[in-house]
């Protein structure tokens, strides 16, 4: 646990000298906690919602949701046996005190005990400096539980915890990520700064849990921001960083302004226009649908890898037909093999085969063998333009190796790797020749590798050093022969 800089200290006494939270934080926890409850079922049909205590008929089952006539609030149904349940969410209030950005991070719990009664609190318990760091700055006090499996927050108040006494969160496993934030507070805290048009206070009012660091953090994306979040485009605003530069519409955002109040009505995300982009459809279920096939984190990459060959309303299909259990990283591939092979995407038959798997394991072997083909065959124009450097003397013999089959047998013959060199030496990077003796040109000596007419590596079997003859050798022929062409 590290102590607080004497700088944040002071911040923090400042914070806890107050007597009172912002105006309207109360409201704001209220709100929140009205989330927090169940819907009780006792006997048949019979329900009672734990927040306003209203009892009704529903026909639902225990796990559904249900929506209590009374306060309209929507509720998981649970069994009239339940003795406790609790429910946890996080919320923050933002805080601009000398030019510096801090978070106060609040645990919201409710508790529905043996009577079905809820009791709600909240309580802060961390706090985090907003700096440039990549670590994050966060403190905690007396109610963070110093358990070792997980993170326990006291909401009682006793004589052992000291809410003030704040120090350094040092575990390396993240505390808090994302929170609710307060926005009735932040138009006024940066009222007299240079942030005044942030507009955050608007942007978080529209969004459940946000990281909130990450956006603060980025000042200079303050101006982007306003911007989408004035546009209404709230999602994308979290976002700003991807959208700059371009004042045009379809620039900005690549998709165009005809799709603006579409965007605007589904608050769609950065990956939701990603695929929008492709599919050019005002349609949220098929891009919700289409989103099923991205991973967590590389996002969309299969889907425009499977947009360049086939339209995605037929993907869409394909995917429906078989239960949406494509696995689509294979199908990407299988139709990059498919293409590259020159059959028919057009045809149904070769766009969306039956039996995906066993495809995409057929068309991977031809394609390694077409794409050996083509190594081989530029090997062969390579070393037919490379004998115009064939030497011998009296003892050696050199010439550029004809062919992969050669390459493989030189790797075989010396136990080196030279086989992968093969590409290298298709695409002319490097030119790999074979030193022999003259009387036995057919057993391996020296491999040698050539990049720009200069001998760059010569290696025996085992991958040991020529001796002094075969350099001396190698040394002529560079001189005379490869110098001559450079
Ligand atoms: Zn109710």
């Amino acid at each position: 646990m590290g102590y607080v800089k004497k700088a944040y200290r002071k911040i923090f006494d400042e914070i806890d000298n107050r007597t009172e939270l912002p105006k309207g934080w109360d409201k704001f926890v209220k709100e929140k906690a009205k989330t927090q409850n169940l819907i009780i079922k006792h006997g048949k049909n019979k329900c009672t919602c734990t927040c306003c205590n209203n009892t009704f008929l529903c026909k639902k089952k225990i796990g559904q949701e249900a929506k209590c006539p009374n306060c309209h609030g929507k509720y998981e149904i649970k069994r009239s046996n339940l003795r406790y349940h609790d429910f946890k969410d996080y919320l923050s209030i933002l805080e601009y005190i000398d030019d510096t950005f801090i978070i106060r991070y609040f645990e919201l719990k409710t508790i529905i005990d043996r009577n079905h009664k809820p009791h709600t609190s909240a309580v802060e318990f961390a706090r985090e400096i907003v700096t440039d760091d990549y670590y994050r700055k966060v403190y905690i006090n007396d109610r963070v539980a110093k358990c070792q499996c997980h993170i326990y927050i006291y909401h009682h108040d006793s004589w052992n915890i000291d809410v003030r006494n704040w120090r350094l969160y040092t575990r390396n496993y993240s505390l808090i990520d994302n929170a609710m934030v307060f926005p009735n507070n932040i138009k006024g805290i940066l009222k007299n700064t240079e942030y005044k048009y942030s507009y955050i206070w608007e942007l978080v009012k529209h969004l459940g849990y946000v990281h909130l660091p990450e956006i603060v953090k980025n000042t200079d994306l303050f101006g982007r921001i306003e911007i989408l979040t004035k546009m209404g485009l709230y999602n994308l605003a979290l976002k700003a960083k991807e959208f700059y530069g371009e004042n045009n519409f379809l620039q900005l955002f690549g998709v165009s302004k005809e799709f603006y109040p579409f965007m605007k009505k589904y608050n769609i995300t950065n990956r939701q226009l990603k695929i929008l982009r492709l599919l050019q459809e005002k349609d949220i279920n098929k891009i919700r649908y289409l989103e099923k096939f991205c991973s967590y984190w590389d996002g969309t990459q299969n889907i425009e890898g499977v947009a360049k060959y086939v339209n995605l309303n037929k993907f869409i299909k394909y995917a429906k037909k078989h239960r949406g259990k494509i696995d689509i990283s294979i199908y990407k591939d299988y139709l990059k093999f498919a293409f590259a092979l020159g059959l028919d995407l057009k045809n149904n038959k070769y766009a969306f085969p039956e039996n995906l798997k066993v495809e995409h394991d057929k068309l991977e072997k031809q394609y390694e063998i077409h794409e050996n083909e083509l190594i081989n065959k530029a090997i062969e124009n390579r070393s037919k333009l490379l004998s115009i450097n064939n030497y011998k003397d009296n003892k050696f013999i050199i010439f550029p190796a004809k062919n992969m089959e050669a390459l493989q047998d030189e790797s075989k013959q010396q136990k080196n790797c030279v086989r992968t060199y093969a590409e290298d030496y298709a695409n002319g990077e490097s030119d790999i020749y074979f030193m022999r003796k003259v009387d036995n040109p057919e057993k391996s000596l020296v491999t040698v590798e050539v990049k720009k007419n200069r001998v760059v590596q010569s290696r025996t079997k085992h991958n040991k050093k020529p001796n002094k003859i075969q350099i001396k050798f190698l040394d002529k022929w560079e001189k005379e022969v490869l110098g001559k062409v450079a």
